[in-house]
């Protein structure tokens, strides 16, 4: 079967950087080494850094001096930040820059006097990061879902760097005509909306399409749903054992998009089943 694979399928730029980073403080720490939350959102890739001997917590307060606490890619909470200093660890911040983004938005704007509104998943590492830096009330909208009353004269709406832009702006739009005062800074990360629009154009082209990633990752999530209301035979897995044959039944050509957190190895596994697929159905 003919596999087509977005230009865009794989780690981001942000993704590399954090992972380079575990991989060179891993190399060179005297101590133990951890990251605060899963590094990225694959747990094929959180598995390998284990091998390495780089663990995983989810507090500072679970580690023991000595041990370097690495920031993964969605940034942290202040507050765990503030307590890592107080004890004197070593912190090596992984934060992706278009993350830090909206957490320096959320402090400035709220400290302006503004109600900072997200557009994201409130239990999202990411989302609790940002609103940890916001000094005033926050109110978090889940794409899609209802808005809730604010009471505030001035608002200002970022979104989750993953977020797809017609949610954004469709939340903007509804609290224009609610609010005397808007400000809307899009802090969609510019890999995310190219790797939408790649995956848009890829499931107008294929017969089937099969989204890689960890079923966590919320970059992951959002394209394999792009890709299905474009093509309804779209599969997210996050690996090459969860496929099924009769999912390709009459496939001739079948794309293949990734989320910003998928190793090369967990897509080159997926392309590789699939290009030697036998499909039920064909000669
Ligand atoms: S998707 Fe964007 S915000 Fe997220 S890690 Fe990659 S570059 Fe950074």
């Amino acid at each position: 079967m003919e596999v087509k694979i977005a230009k865009t399928a794989g780690f981001c730029w942000g993704v590399r950087r954090t992972v380079d980073k575990v991989m060179e403080v891993a190399d060179h720490a005297s101590g133990p080494v951890v990251t605060l939350g899963p590094i990225i959102h694959n747990p094929q890739a959180v598995a390998r850094f284990r091998e390495k001997g780089v663990g995983t917590v989810d507090a500072v307060g679970e580690v023991g001096d000595g041990t370097t606490v690495v920031v993964r890619t969605h940034g942290a909470v202040k507050e765990e930040l503030d307590r890592a200093e107080g004890r004197g660890l070593e912190v090596v911040d992984g934060t992706c820059p278009y993350v830090k983004y909206p957490q320096a938005i959320a402090q400035r704007l709220s400290a302006e006097g503004y109600h900072v509104v997200i557009v994201g998943d409130a239990n999202h590492a990411e989302i609790k990061g940002v609103i940890s830096y916001s000094e005033g009330p926050c109110t978090v909208v889940k794409p899609g879902g209802p808005i809730p009353e604010i009471p505030a004269k001035k608002v200002a709406v970022i979104a989750q760097t993953t977020c797809i832009g017609a949610d954004f702006e469709a939340v903007v739009g509804a609290l224009a005509l609610r609010h005397k005062e808007v400000r809307a800074v899009n802090t969609i990360c510019n890999d995310t909306e190219e790797r939408q629009a790649d995956a848009r154009s890829l499931a107008r082209e294929v017969d089937a399409v099969v989204v890689v990633g960890g079923k966590n990752s919320a970059n992951t999530r959002h394209l394999a749903e792009i890709c299905r209301e474009i093509q309804p035979r779209t599969w997210h897995v996050e690996t090459e054992a969860e496929l099924r044959p009769e999912w390709f039944t009459g496939c001739q050509v079948v794309g293949l998009s990734a989320g910003a957190s998928t190793p090369d190895w967990v897509v080159e596994g997926v392309a590789g089943w699939l290009r030697g697929l036998h499909r039920p159905g064909t000669p």
